[in-house]
């Protein structure tokens, strides 16, 4: 008999040490978030030509279900090493269950502002089930983040949005992996962007791992925005973002500058896809047996818009980060998909429906 061989994942903060602002190991708040797998599409060969590599980096396996736990175990984690006992946030859902769950796990209070209505139902119930503090602006997100910046200013509470320098540290992570799960960066990185902090955090990753001459090309970083908020690619603010990607309805991204250098200097594109062409893709990915929210899916749109303008060559390695778990919002799920079929309990009605001959 063998042994039992323990496979033991630390989270990110303890993995990738070297690369990121030192903690004591006490102050250390974590659910062992990261190492999210890296898979390959194998059902899209009738939308690609064969040639096209497609890898998906599935953030919605995280500890919350989504990205956002790989910056907030940074955040966290410093605010309790500077001896702060709370945390706010601004949130569209993602950010308020991370900070909900971290705080709840370091001992930290949390406060979340979220805009009324406009939250996919699974991020509430994680923000209310951790405990945090929520509440409900009769504005967007844009207003929220607006109100949290200055009560962070006046009172003893640690903001924990990506403009908290942590966050963006530990969501650079994401790049290590992809770089360590193919052994080099893909020529090609594709991602939705809302307040753009992710698109950020990539971009310095991969080019950390290049100064460190872990990888010897960069990859082009290709964010994609919702029509409806997409005020990057408009050049200017959007006053009342609307899509049905709602961790992506942001009409004025904190990270703009940072992300438009990211664009510039990998010479990649931020561009926009529409809602029909999100939930296309979004169903799509649940084919490829992969479930993530609505807002991720734009990844994929964007590979599908510029596969279109013939921009791709054969043996381009092309990754999409998948930025959220589909249970999130369950609701749009439902609304994407054939309604189940209701017959007595009848073995005869039954067989028919399966499409057997009674
Ligand atoms: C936060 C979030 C985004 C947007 O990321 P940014 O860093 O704000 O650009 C995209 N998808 C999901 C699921 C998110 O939670």
């Amino acid at each position: 008999m063998k042994a039992a061989k323990p496979i033991i994942w630390n989270g990110i903060i303890r993995e990738f040490q070297e690369f990121l602002p030192k903690v004591k190991d006490d102050n250390v708040v974590t659910l062992r978030e990261g190492n999210t797998p890296l898979i390959e599409a194998v059902n899209m060969e009738g939308i690609f030509e064969s040639g096209l590599k497609i890898f998906l980096k599935y953030e919605g396996l995280n500890p919350t279900g989504s990205f956002k736990d790989r910056g907030m175990t940074m955040a966290v984690s410093k605010a309790k090493e500077d001896g702060s006992h709370a945390i706010i946030c601004a949130s569209t859902g993602n950010t308020s269950a991370a900070a909900a769950a971290y705080a709840a796990r370091g001992g930290l209070r949390a406060y979340v502002l979220i805009p009324e209505g406009k939250i996919a139902l699974g991020k509430l119930s994680q923000a209310m089930m951790h405990g945090a503090t929520v509440i409900q602006i009769q504005g967007n997100f844009d207003d929220a983040l607006a109100i949290v910046k200055e009560v962070s200013k006046t009172y003893p509470v640690t903001l924990v949005n990506s403009i908290n320098p942590y966050r963006i540290e530990g969501q650079k992570t994401a790049a290590f992996e992809i770089c360590n799960q193919l052994g080099f960066a893909p020529t090609y990185h594709f991602l939705p962007v809302g307040n753009a902090g992710n698109i950020t955090a990539y971009w310095k990753g991969y080019k950390e791992f290049k100064e460190k001459g872990i990888i010897k090309t960069l990859p082009k970083m290709m964010g994609f925005e919702a029509e409806g908020a997409a005020p990057i690619v408009m050049g200017r603010p959007v006053k009342n973002p609307e899509t049905v990607a709602s961790a992506i309805r942001i009409g004025n991204p904190s990270s703009w500058e940072a992300a438009v250098k990211a664009r510039d200097e990998s010479g990649g594109a931020i561009d926009m896809v529409s809602d029909d062409e999100i939930i296309y893709a979004y169903k799509l990915l649940a084919r490829e047996g992969v479930f993530c929210e609505p807002a991720s899916a734009a990844s994929l749109a964007g590979v599908i818009k510029i596969h279109k303008k013939g921009i791709f060559k054969n043996g381009d390695m092309i990754v999409c980060t998948l930025t959220g778990h589909g249970l999130k919002d369950p609701d749009t799920a439902i609304k994407s998909s054939e309604k189940p079929v209701t017959v007595p309990p009848d073995l005869e009605k039954v067989v028919k429906v399966l499409g057997f001959k009674p």
